[in-house]
């Protein structure tokens, strides 16, 4: 029978990562330095809090955007860490960053609304944005230090423009946005009737005293949506759990969406993520710095040219000279060098590949030594 489906969801393609990490992953022998979740491990502490809710029968529905408790925990938690105020009424409990992501998409975009996506940028901005039917816009950024110059932001913007996406620290560069690049957004954006998506998911992994994020600028509260995770700082990722904060008017017209879509996230993980909110996670990000400071070192004593992040878990590394695209690249290393990074292209920005440095030190020094290996074999 000739039966049709949704345009939008016939024009987008599974994850193109996804695509590759499981190419990676069917290649025997291979060394994966691929994914982009934390190799440690659920503290005990959030466990056992989850458990000992699911004992106490916390298994019927919770309020739809999340008990109050929790709401109550999370603007304590950006209040004291962040210094970013919010009330509980401005607070969605969601499904993952993912789902705020696309809970506020739904509710913005009128179809043929334009987002812009600073590019190179996590890959499902693009295929949300197309979901929801709106037009992205990229706005490459990989010849400007991946900073956003007020200049190519200006030019990007049309009538149709409807929002911007900034992820700082960022996936897949881990740079994170100056503060001179920020003033420049601001000084763009703060006039225009533009909604500012401020994809904080790695705002617990950065190794600079120096940093500030665009959410900072409050007097643009009625704009700014930001967008958070519990699955990069505690360990999280299979929980699917995340929150998103919004002016209140803007947020009880994101929860239409979010109510007829999940109806809420789930009761017992709330008492988990407030343990988790109190937790420490000073361990997690030395961890992570020390491995930085590794992989980089490395790096540039190959001869490759990369840009030290500041935060994050990845590094974006230039492979121009070699002459293939990314994904011939790529693909030419998993097969004859053993070893697996993401291709640029799929974060929308050719000449690169992603390095993800969360594998253990000793998982890191083999990849190295295999992709040094593969890179003298050219
Ligand atoms: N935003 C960015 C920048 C990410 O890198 C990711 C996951 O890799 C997400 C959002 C999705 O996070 P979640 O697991 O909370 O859906």
């Amino acid at each position: 029978m000739d039966l049709t489906l949704n345009s939008a969801v016939m024009g987008v393609e599974l994850s193109g990562i996804r695509q590759f990490t499981m190419l990676a992953k069917s290649t025997p022998g291979a060394c994966l330095l691929t994914i982009g979740e934390p190799d440690l491990n659920t503290p005990d502490i959030v466990k056992n809090a989850a458990k000992k809710a699911l004992d106490d029968n916390d298994t019927h529905y919770p309020p739809g955007n999340g008990y109050p408790y929790m709401l109550q925990a999370i603007c304590d938690f950006e209040a004291k860490r962040h210094n970013l105020h919010y009330n509980p009424d401005e607070v969605i409990l969601t499904i993952g960053a993912t789902e705020g992501l696309f809970t506020t998409l739904f509710a913005i975009l009128n179809p043929g609304d334009e987002v812009i996506i600073p590019t190179p940028a996590f890959s499902l901005y693009e295929s949300i944005t197309q979901l929801c039917r709106g037009v992205p816009v990229a706005l490459p950024t990989e010849k400007n230090h991946f900073q956003i110059s007020k200049e190519a932001l200006e030019a990007a913007i049309t009538p149709k423009t409807k929002a911007i996406i900034l992820t700082s620290p960022n996936n897949p560069t881990g740079c994170i946005y100056t503060k001179e690049t920020l003033k420049g957004i601001h000084e763009v954006l703060k006039d225009k009737p533009i909604f500012v998506m401020c994809d904080e998911v790695y705002r617990e992994f950065v190794y600079t005293d120096n940093f500030k994020c665009f959410s900072d600028y409050q007097d643009m509260h009625d704009r700014i949506i930001v967008i958070q995770s519990f699955s990069k700082p505690y360990a999280m990722t299979g929980w699917r759990v995340g929150y998103l904060l919004a002016d209140a008017k803007l947020r009880d017209r994101i929860q239409i969406m979010h109510q007829y879509d999940v109806v809420s996230a789930p009761s017992f993980y709330q008492p988990a993520c407030t343990a988790a909110l109190a937790s420490d996670t000073t361990a997690a990000r030395e961890i992570y710095r020390g491995r930085k400071e590794y992989v980089y070192d490395r790096l540039i004593k190959m001869g490759l040219d990369v840009q030290e992040p500041e935060g994050a878990f990845y590094m974006f590394i230039n492979i121009e000279k070699f002459g293939m695209d990314s994904l011939t690249f790529c693909t030419r290393m998993l097969k004859e060098g053993l070893v697996g990074l993401v291709p640029g292209c799929y974060f929308g920005t050719e000449g690169y590949m992603r390095l993800s440095y969360c594998y253990s030190d000793a998982d890191l020094k083999e990849g190295l030594d295999r992709i040094e290996k593969f890179i003298k074999s050219l």
